[in-house]
């Protein structure tokens, strides 16, 4: 196993046991719903949002290991950072777990994204580690359709 893949099994492992940010947030200025219907899974994300800033984020729902691992890092990659940094961190995440399985990694650019190209070995998985992502997009553009990854 490569430094990648045991990055990949321990912090997807990891959060999938003890999920940060798990819940649903009482005060929320924002929330959106996604689904992935090819695995089954399914999440709401509620956000706090306040002059650009994602104050607060808890997400909360059921689902495969890897949805909910990737909901948990996402969900601790963006809270308190603004708006366009996590539309910056959404739009490195879709080129990392859509580029080639050969592109190399660079583990200190990428920090803890890094693990996303985990996902790329596993092909079906992809749309259970962007449902979270595309989830907080919605709920960023305060869009009331469900998010669906096809
Ligand atoms: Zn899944």
């Amino acid at each position: 196993m490569n430094e990648l893949q045991q990055l990949y099994q321990e912090t997807i492992l990891d959060h999938n046991k003890n999920p940060r940010n798990f819940g649903v947030l009482n005060d929320c200025s924002h929330h959106a719903d996604g689904k992935n219907p090819l695995c089954g899974d399914q999440i709401n994300i509620s956000l706090l949002l306040d002059n650009g800033n994602i104050n607060n984020i808890m997400f909360d729902g059921s689902g495969c290991a890897i949805s909910k691992a990737s909901a948990s890092i996402m969900t601790t990659l963006v809270k308190n950072h603004s708006i366009d940094e996590a539309k910056e961190l959404f739009d490195k995440f879709h080129s990392v777990v859509t580029s080639k399985i050969d592109t190399e990694i660079n583990l200190d650019e990428l920090g803890k994204l890094a693990v996303f190209a985990g996902v790329r070995d596993y092909p079906a998985r992809v749309k259970c580690a962007s449902l979270a992502w595309h989830t907080l997009m919605n709920a960023i553009n305060n869009k009331a359709e469900i998010a669906i990854t096809e």
